[in-house]
């Protein structure tokens, strides 16, 4: 569902430059979780960053759902992008927005009507467990009740695709766990492949099937979660 051939990212130019990927490849299968797990600095934002082209790689191929992305127009881009859903460490709301139209949002940019959006937010905010919260406001939510509407935003055009930037990173262990169990339930039950990046353990453990360790720009291993602890 993702592949991603012989990535490379430099910023910057002659003794300035930073080489942020290195011939970077990975191939996450439809339905999967793959987790990529680092330090600090590694290279993991710049990777998930990569993939639905917010950071354009230097050179390398991107491919999602049989669709090399880094071929595409803009135009076209703009369209792709509607089967690659995003969460962020920092949840990212509207503040101005309630819930509903937090979650409205990238329906009504994709040029749906009025009636569609009230079922599908409706059943989105269901799926989250939010269904009482519709009306709230980002700031009268607690961290995990913030996650929520974002994963729920993210969901709002059946992507094909979600990625997860850090997305326990802001929360504590127990909410932490509440996020984690959820993106499980929507990937077996929508069939959503899920790529995450980390620099904790336990999200890994918790909900990966494969995970990749990336070192100063280099995937140095991969393999199932399940090999990965039997060796540990
Ligand atoms: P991680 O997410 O693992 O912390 P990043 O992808 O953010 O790693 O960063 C990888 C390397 O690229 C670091 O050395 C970082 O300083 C550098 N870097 C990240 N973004 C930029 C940027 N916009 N301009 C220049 N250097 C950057
Ligand atoms: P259906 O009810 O037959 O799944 P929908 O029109 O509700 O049809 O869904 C259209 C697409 O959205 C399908 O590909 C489906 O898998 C996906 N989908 C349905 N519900 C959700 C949801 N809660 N979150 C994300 N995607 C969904």
């Amino acid at each position: 569902m993702i592949k991603l051939n012989a990535l490379n990212k430099v910023y910057g130019k002659g003794s300035d430059a930073v080489h942020a990927l290195r011939d970077v490849s990975l191939h996450v299968p439809q339905g999967k979780i793959f987790g990529v797990i680092g330090a600090s600095g590694a290279g993991k934002s710049t990777l998930i960053r990569c993939v639905n082209l917010l950071e354009r790689p230097t050179n390398g191929k991107v491919v999602v759902d049989d669709q090399d992305l880094t071929a595409l127009s803009d135009a076209e881009l703009t369209l792709a992008r509607r089967q690659i859903g995003m969460i962020f460490q920092h949840f990212n709301l509207l503040s101005s927005r309630s819930v509903f139209a937090n979650v409205a949002f990238p329906l009504e940019l994709a040029g749906w009507d009025k009636a569609r959006i009230k079922g599908r937010v409706d059943e989105l905010l269901a799926l989250v467990g939010l269904e009482a919260r519709a009306h709230a406001y980002p700031s009268e939510l607690s961290g995990g009740q913030k996650q929520r509407v974002a994963i729920a935003r993210a969901l709002a055009p059946a992507p094909k695709v979600l990625l997860c930037d850090e997305a326990t990173s802001a929360l504590d262990p127990q909410t932490t766990r509440s996020i984690l169990t959820l993106l499980k339930e929507i990937n077996v039950k929508l069939g959503l492949t899920i790529l995450l990046i980390t620099h904790e353990m336990d999200v890994v453990k918790g909900i990966c099937d494969e995970v990749a360790i990336i070192s100063d720009g280099s995937l140095i291993e991969q393999g199932e979660v399940a090999w990965f602890f039997s060796n540990a």
